[in-house]
């Protein structure tokens, strides 16, 4: 199965400008390696001059769950849509805990989400290593994804993504491949037992880069990556799109 890998640029760049000539690049990446599912999800602002450049691999970092009215300062998915946006990350840790969003605001996104046909990439994880793995990704994913039909499951995009691994959080480190294919795992069993549903493989996220892409990769039961840091260094995210093309 093709990798996808996601591209979260998060509050970056400052310029429309800097966007344009990143993404220029990252699409010319993609372009050159289409048996990697790639994904860039730019700030909201800069969506409708890059899908000028290319609307194909165009993702969004979030959503707000209703189509339209009284909800100030939010955007539907309708209205990204409208610019070929076909991927929403929903659930991010900066989302959860700088925000504030709970996992029943997280479902409700999901649901708006599959509901307009467009891929919600649930991004969970334990914030820190200290945390109860099993016990943080239960709870997540019990709530995440409560009153989704097994259909609807797996049309969603899980990314097993430990908070502590993320390269902007302190003493951040990647996890180790090994730990993160037991993560994924867990994940598996929880969407198996609770949902009844035999869930394919999930992505990882975590202070991925060019170095230790394959090791995280190459397993058949991860999907593909996030990446933050990375994706906004043009050669680094070409030189990753080039080597999960090889795997
Ligand atoms: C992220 O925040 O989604 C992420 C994966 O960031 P980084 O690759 O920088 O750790």
């Amino acid at each position: 199965m093709d990798k996808k890998i996601i591209a979260n640029w998060k509050m970056n760049p400052q310029t429309l400008e800097e966007a344009k000539e990143l993404f220029s690049a990252e699409i010319a990446g993609a372009l050159a390696h289409p048996n990697v599912n790639t994904v860039i999800c730019p700030p909201f602002v800069f969506i409708e001059e890059l899908a000028k450049i290319d609307n194909k691999h165009l993702g969004a970092q979030d959503i707000f769950w209703e189509e339209r009215g009284a909800f100030t300062g939010e955007i539907s998915i309708e209205m990204l849509k409208n610019f070929g946006v076909a991927h929403v990350l929903i659930g991010h840790s900066d989302r959860r805990y700088v925000v504030g969003e709970s996992d029943e605001v997280i479902n409700k996104k999901i649901k708006a989400a599959i509901r307009a046909d467009v891929a919600p990439i649930l991004l969970v994880g334990e914030r820190s290593r200290e945390d109860d793995k099993g016990k943080v990704l239960e709870q997540q994913l019990s709530v995440d994804l409560a009153g989704l039909s097994k259909e609807e499951i797996s049309k969603v995009l899980i990314a097993y993504e430990p908070v502590w691994a993320i390269s902007t959080s302190d003493n951040a480190e990647a996890d180790t491949p090994k730990k993160t294919l037991e993560a994924v795992r867990m994940i598996k069993k929880i969407i198996s037992e609770k949902f009844q549903l035999d869930y394919g493989p999930v992505l990882y996220g975590g202070s991925v880069n060019e170095n230790n892409v394959v090791d995280f990769l190459k397993h058949e039961d991860v999907g593909g990556g996030v990446i933050g840091g990375a994706s906004l260094r043009k050669e680094e995210f070409m030189h990753i799109l080039k080597i999960v093309s090889e795997i």
